[in-house]
């Protein structure tokens, strides 16, 4: 008989159903798995494309204008790198810095800044008061750790299919001057998916806020995706500026899904004025950015063109595994009610919503079966999901017969603690 959604099963189609996952969990966890969908990891063969890395600069040491990369120096960074990556993240060359290999390090970083020296425009360091930031939800668990590290007090925002919610965020503004920052993922969030409409974007720039109200506008994700449907780039620069907010976003990326991470290259874009702030406190930190890293990716990528080129091979062996994350749910949690997700256009991630009060349980059973998977809550501030509901997956890493064997198994997990939790909820 066709499967109906499990709350609307009569207890006694419950009770067989759940004795049915029961023993298909059961001979799960016989089978001895050990498989792993935790982190948003590139695979072995996406770090393979940019293996040319591994032998480059090739003896070179120059840049363009004839300088000699192997010394101290150029804090901006390599202006070719910039120029490759400037168009994507619409930032003009001159107020896009090439740093170090981490944008989180630049995220920490600036957040450190401003809680010691304050930002262009505010009064008192933010370290100076007690501040808030705004976290669109489900989002970026290691955004989220900057903020507890440093008491930053978060306030959950909820997320649309075109970005975080603009009436909660215009009232939360208008009541709560402590609010001095928002995390935003504006193309393909980390974990939804969602894509930050014009709109949505405009909004965030001009709803009147703390005159040092900055957007921590992290587009880890602006060139990877997944389909040919791409989102038209937002200049939110120039909507800030057209808004009186030119101060308003601070922009930050890297090349981690790009080349390797953790041995490849962040950046971050601003107005004038953010930027020689910037320059100012990273002139204390250090005498220059690693420019032969920089100079090997501009010898690889080589420009705009050659970027968009690499990120088609990423997507050739990453939309198989997105697929299989789709068919997975389609198969096993669909025909019963059991969870609803997102096919996100690019990313790394795809946001599963399953019953309330059973992800933990979920995440629980699967681990318990050799399946690990993102902590549940780890997508909300202080890892607290108020409905314990979202599980976040990350399909890149493993190979794709492992990722469905995990999905497979995840599923069962699934079904097995949803009915555990309607029975309980009967008796
Ligand atoms: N921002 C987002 C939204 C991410 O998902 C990630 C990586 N998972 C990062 C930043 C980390 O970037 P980086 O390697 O440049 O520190």
């Amino acid at each position: 008989t066709a499967p109906a959604p499990l709350a609307d099963l009569d207890t006694e189609a419950l009770r067989a159903a759940h004795a049915e996952f029961a023993r298909a969990y059961d001979e799960l966890k016989a089978s001895g798995l050990a498989l792993d969908i935790t982190r948003g990891k590139p695979s072995a063969e996406q770090l393979d494309l940019s293996n040319d890395l591994l032998h480059l600069p090739d003896g070179a040491y120059r840049d363009a204008a004839g300088t000699d990369l192997r010394n101290y120096g150029g804090p901006n960074g390599l202006p070719e790198l910039r120029a490759i990556f400037a168009d994507a993240l619409r930032v003009p060359v001159a107020q896009l810095l090439a740093l170090g290999n981490s944008s989180l390090t630049v995220m920490h970083d600036t957040v450190a800044q401003a809680l010691l020296h304050g930002v262009p425009g505010g009064e008192l360091p933010w370290g100076h008061q007690s501040i808030s930031f705004l976290c669109p939800v489900p989002g970026y668990d290691r955004h989220f750790t900057i903020c507890e590290r440093f008491g930053i007090r978060m306030i959950a925002v909820p997320m649309n299919d075109d970005g975080p919610d603009i009436a909660t965020i215009e009232t939360l503004l208008a009541t709560d001057d402590s609010i001095k920052g928002m995390w935003c993922v504006p193309v393909y969030s980390n974990p939804s998916g969602a894509v930050y409409s014009e709109e949505v974007a405009r909004a965030l720039v001009s709803l009147p806020a703390a005159a040092d109200f900055r957007l921590f506008w992290d587009n880890a994700y602006v060139v990877h995706h997944l389909s040919d449907e791409r989102p038209e780039p937002i200049d939110i620069l120039a909507l800030a500026a057209e808004a009186g907010n030119p101060d308003r976003p601070l922009i930050f990326a890297s090349t981690s899904k790009v080349t390797f991470p953790g041995a490849g290259v962040a950046f971050i874009g601003a107005s004038e004025a953010n930027i020689a702030w910037f320059q100012r406190n990273s002139a204390a930190q250090s005498i220059g950015p690693d420019k032969l890293n920089q100079l090997r990716h501009v010898q690889l990528l080589r420009d705009q063109d050659g970027l968009a080129a690499h990120m088609e091979k990423h997507r050739a062996i990453l939309e198989p595994k997105f697929a299989a994350v789709d068919e997975a749910f389609r198969a096993r949690l669909e025909p019963w009610g059991a969870g609803a997700w997102n096919a996100p256009h690019g990313g790394y991630f795809v946001s599963l919503d399953v019953l309330d009060g059973c992800a933990k349980r979920a995440v629980q059973l699967a681990k318990e079966a050799g399946i690990a998977v993102t902590p549940a809550g780890a997508t909300f501030p202080y890892g607290e999901d108020p409905r314990d509901a979202n599980i976040r997956i990350a399909p890149t890493f493993p190979p794709l017969a492992e990722l469905r064997t995990a999905l497979d198994g995840l599923c069962t997990a699934i079904l097995l603690a949803e009915t555990e939790a309607l029975l309980a909820e009967r008796n």
